[in-house]
């Protein structure tokens, strides 16, 4: 049986710069997967502001989301949204930026550490397993200092540069060392009413998990933790919606009875049932 009124709120439309498809086909695969809420969260990678023509793609992501949210306001309830990365490393203009349009939703994250390209981009090759384990901890690092700028609602992909590091063939990482900053920023998180995503994407890359992963779930839950969100991050039309139902599965198994999005910044809880 599936679940109710199905969230997925992360995705990205073609203003984003890895993006493809305008948001209008983005909501019609959405209704096509029977989602109630989704979230547009277009990149705004403060580092890479001139380098992302960010100025003209905000814009024109903020007006794609509006036409579309109008567009299907009868079949889907659609939230304007943005992941803010590395907003950290300029709060100022993240601020700003923030500042230009009346988003619902905002997405924290980091793709990469300050002066380095995402982790995406690293040569993993050339990296010694010791390597890794100080750049993981400058991430980890780095995470704790976005949780406590708190100027977000939710905090995306925790075990990101995993995605990356497992796809290089290091299957061996082991990112139990950081568990007390990673308690940190869950008390963090949890002492500012924001929420944790469960970012499915993951599950149909070679990583093939959520990130974080189920034990982190738990662990915020046990901390208490409240605020959940679930997100695709889809980049593609066959991916909006992918994965969520697993997202559903590690969020009961956890011991979660809501899942949350945001609604003018705020915070509203919908019971997971089938
Ligand atoms: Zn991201
Ligand atoms: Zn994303």
């Amino acid at each position: 049986m599936a679940y109710k009124n199905r969230i997925d709120l992360h995705m990205h439309t073609a203003s984003s710069f890895d993006g493809n498809y305008p948001a209008e086909l983005m909501c019609k695969a959405a209704v096509e997967n029977s989602l109630a809420t989704i979230a547009f969260t277009d990149h705004f990678d403060v580092d890479f502001f001139e380098r992302h023509n960010l100025d003209v793609r905000q814009k024109s992501s903020y007006e794609d989301i509006v036409a579309a949210k109008e567009a299907f306001a009868d079949k889907i309830q659609v939230l304007r949204g943005i992941e803010m990365g590395q907003p950290t490393y300029d709060t100022a203009l993240t601020e700003k930026s923030l500042a230009r349009f009346e988003y619902d939703f905002v997405i924290g994250s980091i793709h990469n550490l300050r002066e380095m390209p995402d982790f995406c981009e690293l040569d993993y090759p050339n990296l010694s397993q010791e390597n890794i384990y100080s750049l993981l901890e400058k991430y980890f690092e780095e995470e704790l200092i976005l949780a406590k700028w708190n100027g977000f609602d939710t905090l995306a992909h925790l075990t990101y540069p995993m995605r990356y590091i497992v796809q290089s063939g290091r299957f061996n990482t082991d990112l139990s060392r950081y568990d007390d900053v990673v308690d940190e920023i869950f008390k963090t998180l949890i002492t500012n009413g924001k929420a944790l995503e469960i970012n499915t994407s993951g599950l149909r890359q070679p990583i093939g998990k959520t990130m974080p992963t189920e034990n982190y779930v738990r662990r915020f839950k046990e901390l208490g933790g409240e605020l959940l969100t679930l997100g695709s991050d889809a980049h593609f039309t066959e991916h909006v919606g992918a994965g969520i139902d697993q997202g559903y599965e590690i969020a009961e198994a956890c011991g979660f009875e809501y899942v949350t999005y945001f609604k003018d910044r705020k915070p509203i809880q919908i019971k997971i049932e089938k």
